[in-house]
């Protein structure tokens, strides 16, 4: 039998056993062996009954006696009587009539459970059982606790996964020996046994530090075989102009900082070489990013050649459009800007398409609209890609396509996340760091707000307004939901624009309206036309109205750390105090979340915290997950990725060769084919 062969050769599993498993994804005996466990229930102790403590016990002993009966309608009580040499104890299950007739007499077994006070008597309550053998599976043990699917409990995957043991000791080794020698590693095999069945939590440690190493290793590897590949590549070089460099930094209404300087300067140096840019520009929100890609483009389009930029949303596209043609207007280049929607309308989008593929556009700006098949790119020298954790690697090398030759790449980004760990993540990029803020900047104010203070808020919107600023609302919800207690957008704006704030602009914004109508109300709030925007989180990324200056978050459970701050981010964008209200709901008392969230506005810092909360999903782009999983690293273990990442650039320097490694091989060809941009 082989690994590729599927479940059903596995003995104990049948037709239907396989079906249920292809719910999890698990298909082949590969599939089996790295459905890992998501946790694990530490059984590990086996105690003499006479010294049992309440809590997670085990004991070892022969049913002495056993009987099961109705005590009503629906409530089934199994109840036993367990022994061993040094006394007895009572075990309890519930609704598992099939209980009294499953022991062997004389025969000794595991029980594993809560042992506590039940009925005034201590009792192991719903013990797991299991015959005494020298491999237990479910008892007596650190026991894995598996996803599960209606049908397949974690006991039963865990006997499934019993049965591909031989096939697990029988793993080959798939990093180079010198690197397990040099970190004294578990062997790959035996990292894979230990995880799902450890035989002590210092094992489970050790194989739970190897795997992470590998997938460190991997992925640093794949990142860097990327890079030698890029720098294969041709692109067209694309000539420094200082002059003009010169006259657009005049023409800004503001100073650059000197983080934007830096990272303009470094795009420039990257894009005269022949080989393309792969450059990340990460800042956090509101550290200034268009201006950069506006600057960037600049050289390109003064060369006659295309720069395209995409961002996720059709508001920011059109935001973008707006910025951007503004800014060079001064140069004369603002004709040459153009904006490709999806919500166009038939006649409008294909007179785009064509100015598109004239080359009467240079500078495409536009959503999604862009990879659409029927867009001829014309000469296109640089492609930008904003806000990229909301795009796909799919969407992104579609892109990139249009090119015909690989263009120089920007992708920017306002999820920070410390350096250490972009470069794990993004390797075959070059970074550029925006740390600072604009200087003008005060920091925003931000207060948790309980509900009994929510007139006191208004009349701190309504001063705002007097004063000539403006305010968000957001809400998480568009309509009223009956199942979930949140504000909803279109409820608060009645209540707002009818009762409340009452004779002020108010405007309501959520994703479900006509594109025409949020276009409308974007540029009327954008132009200084509305005071007071409800809205739901389609604000959330990009959108720049620097006059804005206090913001209202309602039902602020309903978001996550990263979307908070991304929110946020739409105010202190001036040198205006902006002031930033977390509306608590009656139901829930802060949260450690919230509360992180009111003590800083560093993104680093919360998405460090974040990393902690929820893992890496919120890093990558969505079509990434589950391929580029990191399972076992701990991502805020700076110490132990740099720890690996050291050693796959050692694979490269030594001038080890991947052929020699199959199993590397084939994980690393995988990766590179999901992290490789071009
Ligand atoms: P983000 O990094 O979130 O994309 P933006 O590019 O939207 O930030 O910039 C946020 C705001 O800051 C914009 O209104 C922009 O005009 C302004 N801005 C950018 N750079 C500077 C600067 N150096 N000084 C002052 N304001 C700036
Ligand atoms: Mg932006």
């Amino acid at each position: 039998m082989e690994l590729t062969d599927s479940v059903d050769k596995l003995p104990g599993v049948g037709p239907a056993v396989a079906k249920l498993l292809q719910r999890l994804k698990v298909r082949t005996i590969s599939d089996l062996i790295h459905y890992y466990p998501r946790r694990y229930d530490d059984y590990s102790n086996v105690i003499p009954i006479a010294k049992l403590h309440p809590g997670s016990v085990t004991v070892r002993g022969v049913i002495k006696q056993i009987t099961g009966r109705y005590v009503r309608r629906g409530l089934h009580i199994t109840e036993a009587v367990a022994s061993d040499e040094t006394g007895s104890i009572r075990l309890v299950w519930f609704n598992q009539p099939y209980r009294a007739s499953q022991f062997k007499k004389d025969s000794e077994y595991y029980f594993s459970g809560d042992y506590q006070l039940s009925n005034r008597r201590f009792s192991i309550l719903n013990p797991a059982s299991e015959q005494v053998s020298s491999f237990p599976v479910n008892t007596a043990r650190i026991v894995p606790i598996y996803k599960e699917t209606k049908g397949l409990t974690s006991h039963k995957i865990r006997s499934i996964i019993k049965a591909t043991l031989p096939y697990i000791r029988d793993l080959p080794e798939s990093l180079p020996d010198w690197m397990v020698d040099e970190q004294s590693l578990l062997s790959y095999s035996q990292s894979i046994e230990q995880i799902h069945f450890p035989a002590s939590s210092d094992k489970l440690k050790q194989a739970t530090k190897r795997l992470g190493f590998d997938e460190v290793v991997e992925l640093t590897l794949a990142a860097l075989l990327n890079k030698q590949t890029i720098k294969h590549d041709a692109s067209l070089a694309i000539a420094f102009d200082k002059k003009l460099a010169t006259t657009f930094v005049s023409k800004l209404p503001f100073e650059l900082t000197d983080d934007q300087r830096r990272a303009v300067w470094q795009i420039y140096q990257d894009m005269q070489a022949v080989s393309p840019m792969n450059r990340l520009l990460e800042g956090d929100v509101g550290s200034g990013k268009t201006v950069v890609a506006a600057m960037s483009a600049l050289m390109v389009l003064k060369q006659g050649l295309q720069v395209a930029l995409m961002a996720p949303t059709e508001i920011l596209a059109r935001q973008h459009y707006q910025t951007i043609a503004k800014l060079l207007q001064p140069l004369g280049l603002d004709h040459t800007v153009g904006l490709l929607v999806g919500s166009q309308k038939g006649k409008e989008k294909s007179l785009m398409h064509q100015r598109i593929e004239s080359g009467e556009v240079k500078f495409i700006i536009g959503t999604h609209a862009l990879i659409a098949e029927k867009v001829t790119m014309h000469k296109l020298g640089l492609v930008i890609i904003d806000e990229q954790h909301r795009f796909g690697v799919d969407e992104r090398k579609k892109l990139l396509a249009k090119a015909g030759h690989a263009p120089h790449t920007l992708i920017m980004t306002a999820t920070p996340i410390p350096r250490s760990l972009a470069l794990t993540l993004f390797g075959d990029l070059d970074i550029s760091l925006l740390k600072s803020k604009p200087k003008n900047r005060k920091a925003i104010k931000t207060e948790l707000v309980p509900p009994s203070s929510r007139p006191k808020i208004i009349d701190i919107i309504k001063k705002a307004v007097i004063n000539g600023h403006q305010v968000y609302i957001v809400c998480p919800l568009v309509d009223e939901s009956a199942v979930v207690p949140a504000v909803s957008a279109e409820k608060l704006y009645e209540q707002l624009h009818t009762r409340d704030l009452k004779g002020l602009r108010v405007g309501l914004l959520h994703g479900q309206m006509p594109s025409d109508d949020k276009e409308r109300v974007m540029s009327e709030f954008a132009n200084a036309k509305l005071d007071v925007l409800v809205c739901t989180t389609v604000i959330e990324v990009g959108v720049d109205v620097p006059n804005a200056s206090i913001m209202m978050i309602e039902s602020p459970e309903r978001f996550g750390l990263a979307q908070l701050h991304q929110l946020r981010g739409r105010i202190g964008r001036s040198d205006i105090q902006s002031y930033c209200y977390v509306m608590m709901s009656d139901a829930h008392a802060p949260s450690q979340r919230l509360r992180a969230f009111t003590q800083t506005q560093d993104g680093f810092k919360l998405s460090e915290y974040d990393l902690h909360l929820r893992g890496p999903g919120a890093i990558y782009g969505t079509s990434q997950h589950g391929e580029l999983d990191l399972t076992f690293t701990r991502l805020t273990d700076v110490k132990a990725i740099s720890n690996a990442r050291e050693y796959a650039q050692r694979f490269i320097d030594k001038g080890c060769k991947l052929v020699q490694y199959p199993v590397l091989n084939e994980r690393v060809s995988k990766l590179r084919a999901v992290t490789n941009l071009n």
